[in-house]
């Protein structure tokens, strides 16, 4: 079984992506910015915003974290991404989520110029990624894609079952791997027999949230299994695939943590640095 390395997988990313850099700055004299709206004092969010700023200044993305309490008024956010969406200086926005409930996370994705939005959120994006056009993709399924092509260049007529359908992993994952010639089925709650439908997959993308919900008998021998799930049990951290008993069956899985995680922020810098690229065309 091939354990999926995403720490080496992202340090490779991140060496590739600095040396771009490098060679952007020469070229246009300037590097690209990102710019981290961190609202409240959540602990995660704090972790992950502290992760993407040193990720970012380590490859020579020019990073700067903004910081309102919780009690912070929506216009104000709005007004702050207006003044971003216009500084030539920054080239990828992003929002921590979750935001604070008083505050509309549609509205405050949506006044993102979507040439700066590094999430891949914003509808326009969504709708050109799923129109095949170009676009910023979500970061977390753009990881488990780069890790799946790692393992299988040619994906073209292969099996895929992606379990959970979010926006933020479930769908973009589908339309990636669509625009690879899988063939792709989509699972969710109300999904009728989920261990027939990963029985039948060559590809399976579990982003779900339920601790260790694919068991080593749901999967095929030569199947590439990517577990995007974080969740926190009496046990530590597992992921949405039962680790020892799938890692037994399978061609190919991704550990939690070590897997998807460290690939996302990754994907995160690769994002602001193709913005950048299409913002000097
Ligand atoms: P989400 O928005 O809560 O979506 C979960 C999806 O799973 C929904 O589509 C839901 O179906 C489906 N689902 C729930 N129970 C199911 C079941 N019994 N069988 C099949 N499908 C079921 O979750 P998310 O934001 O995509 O996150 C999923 C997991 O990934 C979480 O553990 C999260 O912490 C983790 N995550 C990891 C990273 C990373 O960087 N590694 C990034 C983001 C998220 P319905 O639509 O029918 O409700």
């Amino acid at each position: 079984m091939i354990l999926i390395d995403g720490k080496e997988a992202a340090a490779e990313l991140r060496a590739e992506l600095k040396e771009e850099v490098v060679e952007l700055k020469s070229k246009h004299n300037k590097v690209p910015g990102l710019t981290v709206i961190l609202i409240g004092d959540l602990t995660p969010s704090q972790i992950y915003v502290r992760n993407k700023e040193k990720s970012a200044n380590e490859v020579g993305i020019k990073s700067e974290v903004i910081k309102y309490p919780d009690s912070v008024e929506e216009k104000t956010v709005l007004k702050k991404i207006k003044e971003l969406n216009s500084d030539e200086t920054v080239s990828g926005i992003l929002v921590q989520l979750p935001l604070p409930k008083h505050i509309d996370k549609q509205k405050v994705i949506e006044a993102i110029d979507p040439s700066k939005d590094v999430d891949g959120f914003h509808p326009m994006n969504v709708g050109n990624l799923s129109s095949g056009y170009e676009s910023s993709i979500p970061c977390t399924p753009l990881g488990c894609y780069l890790l799946i092509k790692k393992i299988e260049p040619n994906l073209s007529g292969k099996k895929a079952v992606i379990v959970g359908r979010s926006n933020l992993n479930g769908k973009p994952m589908t339309q990636l791997l669509l625009k690879e010639n899988c063939t792709v089925t989509i699972t969710h709650s109300k999904t009728k027999d989920l261990k027939a439908e990963c029985l039948e997959a060559d590809i399976i993308v579990a982003a779900v949230g339920i601790p260790e919900l694919v068991r080593g008998d749901w999967v095929k021998k030569d199947a590439i299994v990517i577990d995007v799930g974080i969740n926190k049990t009496d046990n530590g951290i597992v992921g949405d695939v039962h680790f020892d008993e799938v890692s037994k069956n399978v061609r190919a899985l991704t550990p939690v943590p070590g897997g998807v995680g460290p690939m996302t922020i990754a994907c995160l810098l690769k994002n602001t640095i193709d913005c950048f690229k299409r913002s000097q065309i």
